[in-house]
Order: structure tokens, then C-alpha cells, then sequence
């Protein structure tokens, strides 16, 4: 059964401690030469997806690839620093962008633009791309702000993804005893059926006993199950960490019913632990009590 006290214990989410290790220095780099090398790539297609449709596809792709690319490098380094995670992102990005117009200056000096760094910047806003919006559309030259407006808005998605990255990576939970993430799962429990107002409820909860409180509406049709996971390290087996979420229902290309993120990465002590179970065990009892009322009632 559940105590007071445990309905009271509060929600405690994992917090990085601020340091970083040694390893932090040779991934930041890796992720910045990968920046370049992508940069590289990415300068070689963008001229010919210019004229199609597929262009801000492609650039947004890019950058996703390029985030998730700082991600696992900031997680590679076991860094639990976000200011840090974010220098990171921040630097790759630059040698993403530094790179990608480098050579796109290179190749306006071929086409006879001057090798000066305004002039040439000025050469090439002068100068404009040739695009079209569509494959109906009349061929149209980007060029001067338009163009400028463009660019900073490229390095815009990239620096901001990048810093996403650097920050996403350095707040996911690791042992600092072992140098582990608690990557093992310890248990999971399912509670099958929560209305719309439970999941309001459960994502706003501050305490465990809002988390596993009963149902506000038990009958609402629109229930769906919500899943909570604690995963520990694997080394020591006292960090411990649990997440809830509520899972898709629908098929899977329901849209706007993906998996919902309610709680992620909330620390997990013995004292958490049992109250938590005492909760989930409690809140089962009591749907188990209310499926077998008479509906008549
Ligand atoms: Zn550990």
C-alpha cells in the first residue's frame, strides 16, 4: 500500500552534473571533421537540386544528418555539460558553414569572380542562383538580400540543430561511477487504460502520488495505455532512471497519434522505486474494482 509519504515524494528529473572527460576533446573534433567532410558533400549536390523542388528537402535533411552526427560524437564524449554540448554544435556547425561557402567562393573564382572575401561574398549576391519554385514556374534569379536572406537562414537550421544536438546529448543520464548509461531495462509497467484528463494530469505531476492518482474519468472512450520504463546501469545498478510515456494506439501512420513523451528521465531511487509500484500495484486494483461494477450502476 501506498504511504502519505509516498504520495508526497516529489518528481526529481536527472540532472548532468557539469563535468566532461578527457574523450571530449578528440569527439568534438571528429565531429568537426565529419562537419567539414559532410560540408563537402553537401556543396558537391546543392548545385544540382538548385532548379528542383527537392531543394529545402535536401537542406533540411542535411541538417539532420549533421545533427544527429554531433549527437552521437556529444554522447561519444560523455559530456554532461550543456553549455559546453552547445560550443560543441556551435563549433561544428561553423566548419559546416565556414566550409560549405569556402568552396562555393572557389568555384565563383572559376567562373571569374575575384578572390578577395567581400568582394567575392558581393560577387556571388550580385551574381544569384537560378531556381524555380516549381516545375511550372519560369526560371528566377535569387540574388542580393533575397539571397543573403537565404543563407543566414541555412545557417540558421544548421547552428540550431547543432546546438540541439550538443544539448539533447549532455542532459541523457549517465553513471559517473561506472562511465555508463543506465541503459538496462529493470522493469516496465503498464497502466492500460488513461483518459485525455489523466494524461494531462500525469504529464503535469509533481509528486509520484499525482503521477499513479486514479483515473479522473474512468469511462472516456478515448483512453489510451502509458508505459513507464525504469532502465539502470548496467555496472553498478544504482543509477536508476524511469520514463512514462504513452504510446500510439492508432496505426502507424496515425497523425498527431505518436508516442507522447510525459516524463522523461526521472531519477529513480529505492524509496522512488517502491513507492511507484505501490502506486501502479493500488491503481490497477482500483481500474480492476471499477471493470467489474455492473454497468447498470
Ligand atoms: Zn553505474
Amino acid at each position: 500500500m501506498m504511504t502519505a509519504a509516498d504520495r508526497t515524494l516529489l518528481l526529481v528529473p536527472y540532472q548532468p552534473s557539469g563535468r566532461f572527460s578527457q574523450r571530449l576533446v578528440p569527439c568534438a573534433v571528429i565531429a568537426c571533421v565529419l562537419a567539414v567532410l559532410g560540408a563537402w558533400g553537401y556543396h558537391e549536390i546543392l548545385p544540382l537540386l538548385l532548379k528542383s523542388r527537392q531543394l529545402s528537402f535536401f537542406v533540411f535533411i542535411s541538417a539532420v544528418v549533421f545533427g544527429t552526427i554531433v549527437y552521437v560524437a556529444t554522447l561519444l564524449s560523455r559530456l554532461r555539460n550543456v553549455a559546453i554540448g552547445v560550443g560543441v554544435g556551435m563549433t561544428a556547425a561553423l566548419c559546416f558553414l565556414v566550409t560549405s561557402q569556402t568552396l562555393a567562393g572557389a568555384r565563383a573564382v572559376r567562373a571569374g569572380a575575384p578572390a578577395d572575401l567581400v568582394d567575392n561574398t558581393r560577387w556571388r549576391l550580385n551574381q544569384g542562383v537560378q531556381t524555380t519554385r516549381s516545375t511550372a514556374a519560369a526560371k528566377r534569379t535569387v540574388s542580393g538580400w533575397e539571397l543573403a536572406g537565404y543563407w543566414s537562414l541555412e545557417a540558421m537550421v544548421f547552428l540550431a540543430l547543432g546546438s540541439l544536438a550538443g544539448v539533447c546529448a549532455s542532459r541523457e543520464p549517465f553513471c559517473e561511477r561506472c562511465g555508463k548509461r543506465p541503459s538496462e531495462q529493470l522493469w516496465t509497467r503498464t497502466a492500460a487504460k488513461v483518459s485525455p484528463a489523466g494524461l494531462r494530469r500525469m504529464k503535469d505531476a509533481q509528486t509520484i502520488g499525482d503521477l499513479v492518482a486514479a483515473d479522473p474519468e474512468p469511462l472516456a472512450a478515448r483512453s489510451r495505455p502509458v508505459v513507464f520504463t525504469a532502465n539502470t546501469c548496467k555496472g553498478c545498478g544504482e543509477l536508476m532512471v524511469f520514463s512514462v510515456t504513452a504510446p500510439s494506439t492508432g496505426g502507424m501512420f496515425t497523425i498527431g497519434g505518436s508516442s507522447r513523451e510525459l516524463h522523461e528521465n526521472l531519477l529513480l531511487d529505492p524509496e522512488h522505486e517502491q513507492a511507484l509500484r505501490a502506486g501502479l500495484d493500488e491503481r490497477e486494483a482500483l481500474a480492476a474494482t471499477e471493470a467489474s461494477k455492473p454497468l447498470s450502476a
